[in-house]
């Protein structure tokens, strides 16, 4: 008899988040579609991973080329699924992947390439040590929607170049640009098996973290973040979690104020303030406080909202009703404390359904959400400081540690401060860029994750690092080996004093009588 399942498919919608027009519809990867995607990529990785490097560059270089005969059409893509202004698409988006193949091109063959690990250890000098970096196999990257072709093409481009093969699970709000992802590369060469994109919600996220990939590489807020870490604790799959950030960045009064005020305008609302590494805390010293946020304030004024298609637009749409009303919970809960909100800190509805307007508040303390938890909207929140330890103090003042950024005319005081701040990246005199360079390690510590994309630490996420020791001298027997004693303490104790000992007399003695002891001992 046969027995018929009923299947519940989830569907959804793409939407244009300026607009709020359908772009089009999809229905969940369930968790068999995914698990049999896993199975063909896991099929094929071998050849892959067997083709070569040189191979494999040779087709991301081609990707390469492909990307930028059609970078503005790739670019349209992203601002009409992801709604932000399409300079932003240009230079945060296309050139991030333009780079990050050119760095996986450049620098992949060396990285892969055997690594002799030379010993110090006298005793061990008869033994030659080789590091190998090895593809995991099957890699699933999973992804948010606010940079929906940067951050998991740069990851892609790291684990194909090294040799694995790729199941991408892209953010339920941008799944038509990560489709064009999976469109360039099977163009340029990449066998379909070996990328795969499995279209889906978090449900069928999970699905891919409980398959047979071997490592999960995460980008997203913090509570999926940990709903993913003990999924993967009971069979210790590896993981990268790239999780949020509370930003801060400090003002000192050497800062070029007109510098550092376009620089934190910038910093705080491109991308609508949807970037992991945004400024969300600003802390500015009390002798140019005034000063720096009527700066803000007019420059703020200035920026043109509206649909990011639009060329003269500087702030699109927020992505989603949800973002929208986390701002106005922030917002509303600050002002309920005390700051005042010198501009913005309102809804743009003439302009379309997601559109919030970019707010400078000042009057803000820790014991406001704006100053603690991720915003992650167009809010600039600023507070004056005495001095460079309370701006410190306040800077780390956080469970996150993504980044943070100082603002110094200063170059030694600026990299002094930067190693006091607790923070994966910090810039002096910038905000955000780091993420486009594409040899700079992109990740933080605390709520802000585990592990690093991009650059070489990026690299090493995709490789299982193998050690292979070859003896030298296939047919002595080794000292350390059965046989122990007399003979072999007395030895052993000669040769760590001929090893270790600080006076040479002692060290020479040690070796005559380990010398000595070798000759008498007797092995199995
Ligand atoms: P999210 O955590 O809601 O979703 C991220 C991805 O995880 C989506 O693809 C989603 O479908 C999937 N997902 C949801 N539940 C899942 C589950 N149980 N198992 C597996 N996958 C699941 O995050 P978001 O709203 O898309 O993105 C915004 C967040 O991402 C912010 O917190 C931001 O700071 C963070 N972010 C971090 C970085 C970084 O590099 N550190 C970069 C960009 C964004």
């Amino acid at each position: 008899m046969l027995s018929v399942l009923a299947v519940e498919t989830r569907r959804f919608a793409s939407l244009n988040p300026a607009t709020g027009e359908v772009l089009r519809e999809f229905d969940c990867a369930s968790a068999e579609e995914v698990q049999s995607a896993v199975a063909r990529a896991r099929a094929a990785q071998l050849a892959w991973w067997k083709l070569g490097v040189q191979r494999r560059i040779r087709i991301l270089r081609q990707f390469q080329s492909l990307l930028h005969e059609r970078k503005s059409e790739v670019a349209r893509l992203v601002t009409e699924e992801a709604g932000k202004p399409y300079a932003e698409s240009l230079v945060a988006e296309l050139m991030v992947v333009l780079d990050a193949a050119r760095f996986c091109c450049e620098t992949a063959y060396a990285f892969l390439r055997p690594e002799p690990i030379p010993h110090g250890n006298l005793i061990m000098k008869a033994k030659s040590g080789i590091l190998l970096r090895e593809p995991y196999g099957v890699i699933g990257i999973i992804s948010p929607w606010n940079y929906p072709f940067s951050t998991p093409a740069s990851e892609t481009l790291a684990a194909l170049v090294t040799g694995n093969a790729v199941i991408l699970k892209p953010s339920e709000l941008t799944p038509l640009v990560a489709l064009k992802l999976e469109e360039l590369l099977h163009s340029a060469g990449v066998p379909r098996d070996i990328f795969q994109v499995v279209i889906g919600d978090g449900a069928t996220g999970s699905a891919l973290v409980d398959s047979a990939v071997d490592k999960i590489v995460f980008t997203g807020s913090v509570n999926t973040g940990r709903r993913i870490a003990q999924a993967a604790a009971p069979r210790f799959l590896p993981l990268v979690l790239e999780l949020g950030g509370k930003d801060p960045t400090i003002i000192l009064e050497d800062a070029d104020l007109d510098t550092a005020s376009s620089g934190v305008v910038w910093g705080a609302f491109m991308n609508a303030g949807q970037t992991c590494l945004s400024i969300e805390r600003c802390y500015v010293h009390r002798s140019v406080h005034d000063r720096f946020v009527n700066a803000c304030v007019a420059k703020t004024r200035r920026l043109r909202v509206g649909n990011g298609s639009n060329l003269e637009t500087e702030i699109g749409p927020m992505i989603h009703e949800r973002q929208l009303q986390i701002v106005e919970r922030h917002v509303a809960d600050a002002v309920a404390r005390g700051a005042k909100v010198l501009c913005g800190g309102t809804r743009l509805p003439e302009l379309g359904p997601n559109f919030y307007a970019p707010t400078v508040l000042t009057n803000v303390t820790h014991a406001m959400r704006i100053m603690t938890e991720e915003t992650f909207g167009p809010v600039l929140p600023i507070m004056p400081f005495a001095t460079e330890n309370e701006a410190i103090r306040m800077a780390n003042d956080s469970v996150y540690g993504l980044a943070a950024s100082v603002w110094t005319s200063n170059r030694a005081r600026g990299a002094a401060v930067a190693r006091r701040l607790r923070a994966g990246t910090v810039m002096v005199n910038d905000s955000i860029s780091a993420f486009a360079i594409s040899e700079a390690p992109h990740g933080g510590p605390m709520d802000s994750g585990i592990g690093r994309t991009h650059g070489r630490l990026g690299m090493e996420e995709m490789v299982r690092v193998k050690y292979v020791d070859s003896d030298r001298l296939p047919t002595v027997k080794r000292l350390w080996w059965y046989g122990y004693g007399a003979g072999f303490s007395t030895a052993m104790e000669g040769f760590l004093d001929f090893l270790f000992a600080r006076s040479l007399v002692t060290r020479l003695r040690g070796g005559l009588r380990s010398l000595g002891a070798v000759k008498r001992k007797s092995q199995v």
